[in-house]
Parts: C-alpha cells; sequence; structure tokens
C-alpha cells in the first residue's frame, strides 16, 4: 500500500491517496459498490461491512483519501458541505457558544442563524483577520471557532496558527473550511486546527459533477462522535459520487498548480486594467494578512474578486454577462471557469447592510479561473470589461 507516512510531494499524494488495488481482482480502481447490504455467514459473521449508510467500501477508501490529503487520522464524507458544517454542529448542546468569521459562506451562516441559533446555541460574528477579536469573544461557554481562510468572496485572511494557540489550553475546537484553499495549499490540522471541513463539491471533486461535503479530524474521540452522528443521521453519498471524487482527487495536485498560475495571471492583468477599480486576491504584496498567507498557504489559488471604475450595477452586470469562456455561474472550484455577481447571486441571501459593511457592493464580480490558458482567460476579460 502506498505509504502515506513517508514525505512525498502533494501530487504523488494525490494520486495515490486512500486507494489499493481491489483485493479480489487487482482492478487499479477502487470498484463502485452499488449495494445497500452485505450478507452475512452466520448471525455477526461479515467481512466488516453489515449496512451501507454505515460504511461502504468505495466510500471507505474515499474516506482515506481525505483523510491522507489533509495529514488527518480520520476522514468522513458526507452529502453535501453544509451536511458536514451540520454534524459538526450538531455535537453542541444548548448554552454553548460559537465564535465564527463575519464573512462565512452564506449557507453556513444561515444554517447557523436560522437553525442552531433558536436552539440556544449563541454566536459571535467576528472579524477574525485579527486574532484579537477572537480573544475578546472567547469565554468558559465557547466550544467552537468556525474559521474561513481565504474567505468567500473577499478573500480575507486570518492566521490559523495564531488562533489555534489562543484555544491551546481551551475546551473549543477549531475548524476550518478549507474549501478555498484546498489541502494542495493549505493544511490547517498542521497549523493547530482540530478539524478541516470541505465542500468537495469545489476543488476536491473539481469537475462540477458532484455535491459532497467532508470532515478530516486528528484524534479518535472527535472522529468517534462525528461517525456517530454521519451513521445516526444518514447524511452520506452515495457510492457513484464518492468514485467520481476518487477520480477528481487524482488530478488535484496538478490542477491546483494551473489554477494558481491562472489565478495570478488574470488578478494581474485586471489591477492593471484601467476600467478595474479594486482586485482582491492574496497575491498581491499590500494585501490585507498578505504575509500570514504567504506563511500558510503555500500559493494563493484561483479565486478573485474584483470592482470597476463604473459601480453601478448595470456595468458589472454587462461584464458578468458578456464573457464567453468564463460561464456565468454560481459554485467555483472545477475546471472551469466561472465568473458571477455576488450581491445579485451567491450573497443575495445576505441581508443588504451587511453586505455593505463587508464590502460586497453592486459593483463586485468574483471570477473562479479553471484550468484554461491563461491567455484565454485574460482575452475573455478583455473582451467583456470592453463590452
Ligand atoms: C460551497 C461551499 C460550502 C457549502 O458546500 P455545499 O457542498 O454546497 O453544501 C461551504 N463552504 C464554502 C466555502 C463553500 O464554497
Amino acid at each position: 500500500m502506498f505509504n502515506e507516512n513517508k514525505e512525498r510531494g502533494f501530487s504523488t499524494l494525490s494520486v495515490h491517496a486512500g486507494v489499493e488495488p481491489d483485493p479480489s481482482t487487482g482492478a487499479i480502481m477502487t470498484p463502485v459498490y452499488l449495494t445497500s447490504t452485505y450478507v452475512q455467514e452466520g448471525i455477526g459473521q461479515h467481512k466488516g461491512y453489515e449496512y451501507s449508510r454505515s460504511s461502504n467500501p468505495t466510500r471507505d477508501a474515499l474516506e482515506a483519501a481525505f483523510a491522507a490529503l489533509e495529514g488527518a487520522q480520520h476522514g468522513l464524507a458526507f452529502a453535501s458541505g453544509l451536511a458536514a458544517v451540520d454534524a459538526v454542529l450538531m455535537t453542541l448542546k444548548p448554552g454553548d457558544e460559537v465564535i465564527a468569521g463575519d464573512d462565512l459562506y452564506g449557507g453556513t451562516r444561515r444554517l447557523f442563524t436560522t437553525h442552531y441559533a433558536p436552539l440556544g446555541i449563541h454566536f459571535h460574528f467576528v472579524d477574525t483577520q485579527d486574532p484579537a477579536n477572537v480573544a475578546s469573544a472567547l469565554n468558559d461557554r465557547t466550544r467552537l471557532v468556525w474559521l474561513e481562510t481565504p474567505t468567500n468572496p473577499l478573500l480575507r485572511i486570518s492566521d490559523i496558527a495564531a488562533i489555534a494557540d489562543l484555544l491551546k489550553d481551551h475546551p473549543a475546537k477549531l475548524a476550518v473550511d478549507n474549501t478555498f484553499a484546498t489541502p494542495a495549499l493549505q493544511r490547517p490540522l498542521a497549523e493547530g486546527a482540530d478539524i478541516v471541513m470541505h465542500s468537495v463539491t469545489k476543488y476536491l471533486g473539481g469537475h462540477s459533477d458532484v455535491v459532497m461535503g467532508a470532515l478530516m479530524c486528528k484524534d479518535a474521540e472527535t472522529d468517534a462522535a462525528l461517525r456517530t452522528l454521519q451513521n445516526n443521521v444518514g447524511a452520506i453519498p452515495g457510492p457513484m459520487d464518492c468514485f467520481l471524487v476518487l477520480r477528481g482527487i487524482k488530478t488535484l495536485g496538478i490542477r491546483v498548480r494551473q489554477h494558481c498560475a491562472n489565478g495570478r495571471a488574470v488578478a494581474e492583468w485586471l489591477n492593471a486594467h484601467p476600467k478595474v477599480d479594486r482586485v482582491y486576491w492574496p497575491g498581491f504584496a499590500d494585501f490585507p494578512n498578505h504575509a500570514v498567507a504567504a506563511r500558510q498557504m503555500r500559493d494563493f489559488g484561483g479565486m478573485i474578486s474584483f470592482t470597476l471604475q463604473d459601480d453601478s450595477l448595470a456595468a458589472s452586470r454587462k461584464v458578468c454577462e458578456s464573457t464567453q469562456v468564463f460561464a456565468l455561474a454560481e459554485s467555483l472550484g472545477g475546471v472551469e471557469s466561472l465568473i458571477e455577481h455576488p450581491a445579485l447571486m451567491t450573497h443575495a441571501s445576505v441581508p443588504a447592510e451587511q453586505r455593505a459593511a463587508l464590502g460586497i457592493n453592486d459593483s463586485l464580480i468574483r471570477i473562479s479561473c479553471g484550468i484554461e490558458d491563461a491567455e484565454d482567460l485574460i482575452a475573455d476579460l478583455a473582451q467583456a470589461l470592453d463590452a
């Protein structure tokens, strides 16, 4: 078997993580075990599988791959990113407090405020770019700190190690949504986090064909609690989706390299364009917390947001509706480049005054650079900005 303990490059890890030849045939690809149950030779005499909500060999291989990618001991697969977030929140009790970033993925914030807050869990939404804001919200009822870095859509950067350090002698767990960075660029567990969450729908799947979530953690106790919830609730992915993500992960290393190269080329080009006002990309030396990003990330990713000199809604709408290579769509992290308008699309559910406070204005456009040729992405944006 591929030895995950040995230091190897990330692309090697991507190709081999969690995957062994099928023991019965030698098939190099993990078979898709489309089965709900497993025949027992006698009562309780089975080969480790009883019922596919609890475990399935295709999902097991994927969960091993998830763990290997994040340098975790344990990996868990869920039916969506939000189902993974939900499993973490379900470990809390009424009266518990959560400190969360104020620029979270909209669906995560909606789950916190519309479902868990009425159940008696108290949320402090703070600007986690400064760890001092986390320190001042921390008290003896805090049980979870929920972090995204970089954030969506403003690419804000928070210092994972500094925040983990605040929690060193505190029972609160640190969970990091690593969807934007991917384990190719950032390893939150190595920075001191307890739980990593992914919307696998994005970069890990990578081909815009699956909705899935993941949790990775280091300690057996956290894993056991989350695994019990995974089985008790049953928000699990099917074996075909697990196979598609196992296949997607094989190219994660090489895809992320191209996403980053395209992101850099497009961000620098946008920054020099006379019709563009501000470009949000953590690779710029003057970007807030750039030094933190440069330390905790291997590169800066393919996600970019920008505003226009003409700050009217009509101008940004025109750009979003004029691209030909960039497809106008929500989501991100696939091989194809996407463009969207956060205020009208992904962040429409965020109240207008909160959007304004965060800086998500009507001129803001978000792009997910795919793995096409950078020259084609730039030419496409050039014609859209001239439209
Ligand atoms: C998409 C996304 C989620 C939610 O994941 P789903 O797979 O859509 O349920 C959570 N966090 C981030 C950062 C995301 O981009």
